[in-house]
């Protein structure tokens, strides 16, 4: 059976054989520590669970507007009104059904081959290859830890060409949870005027950030940057609705319009019920307080192990809930005999002596890091930590 070029155009996946490993040692029995969790451990707010379940008992249970019942969307509109001061119409929102699949329709509608899309490191893995996907070619700029990920203005223009269409940001980010600087974001945002692009802002850790920072988001600029930018946000992280599958976007009517269309076509709306469940959680964010509070202990307990073992420099995240350290210091290195040469070979052993996982920094563009999800119970994140400082004292 023959697949379709397009299909040639993925980069098989670096964390395919990270989870193979994994599962393969929890059949035996092995007590594996899962620090690459990409979702909160919370469940969804009781009061969006509620609304959902009465939604479906209420018989909402038919097709939507392809692109989200008006309420949902009207909700979403309120909260960047409430949230960042800005006004769209319902004709520039499109709920889908995840954030995922927002950036996907944005990429089927806005790329084709010839293209070109700028992506910074360490970048969220599913960009490049939706890119990919759509014929055109990611160009990806590599980012400076010391400088807290942060693009440098001067790369970008030096980046952009003729056949430029698009950048993307993500900010707070996957997955080094560093919050780019509103003068970075502002370099980038003129940068996208300059050369008339379209900037394609992630914010879907934007509520989750700490100590006082802010998810700068680059629409409340000028007119001029609105006009360009889509917005990309939903409900996995902030509300921990990751199996609801809704995310949506925010932009110009003629590119939203496009996604409606693809979207008729493709999955229609997304899940009834849910959308109202979802609708009645962005109404009330009283939640999020005590959950952001967690999470920034455990990124505490998390950046302080990280720190204190010899030849490895953890950056304080200040956004989202990964830790992105760098682990140069260990590459060359050998525990039992065998040699660590690069993230993967590291996340292998890791898995294999020490019984924690997490994610090599190869699968988003950075060699020698590694990224800890602390999505998981502070217990566990405290008992994986004790096992990679034993881990550290084992190596030669
Ligand atoms: C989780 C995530 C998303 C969206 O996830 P969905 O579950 O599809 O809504 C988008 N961008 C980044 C960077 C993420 O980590």
């Amino acid at each position: 059976m023959k697949l379709t070029r397009r299909m040639s155009s993925f980069a098989p996946s670096a964390t395919m054989a990270i989870s193979a490993q994994v599962i393969a040692l929890r059949g035996q029995g092995k007590d594996v520590i899962g620090f690459s969790a990409g979702e909160p451990d919370f469940d969804v707010p009781e009061h969006g669970r509620e609304a959902a379940v009465t939604a479906i008992r209420e018989g909402k249970n038919k097709y939507t507007q392809v692109g989200g019942h008006a309420d949902l969307k009207n909700a979403i509109l309120k909260y960047m009104k409430d949230e960042h001061g800005l006004e769209y119409s319902q004709k520039e929102i499109i709920v889908s059904c995840g954030g995922k699949h927002s950036l996907y329709n944005i990429s089927q509608v806005l790329f084709e081959e010839g293209d070109e899309v700028i992506i910074f490191t360490p970048y969220w893995v599913t960009y490049p290859d939706q890119v990919s996907l759509a014929g055109a070619t990611p160009v990806i700029i590599q980012c400076d830890g010391a400088a807290g990920f942060n693009p440098n203005p001067d790369d970008v223009k030096a980046a952009v060409t003729e056949n430029t269409k698009a950048i993307i940001i993500n900010s707070p980010g996957n997955p080094s949870g560093a919050v780019y600087s509103e003068e970075t974001i502002r370099a980038v945002a003129q940068i996208v005027v300059e050369n008339d692009l379209i900037l394609i802002s992630d914010e879907i850790y934007s509520r989750i950030v700490y100590e006082g920072a802010t998810a700068f988001a680059p629409a409340t600029i000028s007119e001029e940057v609105k006009n360009r930018t889509l917005v990309v946000n939903g409900f996995s992280k902030t509300f921990s609705m990751t199996g609801w599958r809704l995310g949506f976007t925010l932009g110009p009517e003629p590119i939203i319009s496009a996604m409606t269309k693809l979207q008729s076509q493709s999955t229609s709306n997304p899940p009834t019920p849910l959308q109202f469940g979802a609708a009645a959680a962005i109404g009330d964010l009283s939640f999020i307080e005590e959950r952001v509070k967690t999470f920034r202990e455990r990124r505490d307990i998390m950046v302080e192990a990280l720190n204190s073992l010899d030849g490895v420099i953890c950056a304080t995240p200040t956004g989202a809930f990964y830790a992105f350290p760098d682990f140069s210091g260990w590459i060359g290195k050998k525990i039992d005999g065998a040699e660590i040469t690069d993230s993967l070979t590291l996340t292998e052993l890791l898995i294999e002596k020490a019984l924690i996982a997490p994610v090599p920094g190869i699968a988003f563009g950075v060699e020698n890091h590694l990224r800890f999800s602390y999505a998981l119970d502070t217990e566990r994140v405290k008992e994986g930590l004790k096992r990679l400082a034993a881990f550290a004292n084992k190596l030669v």
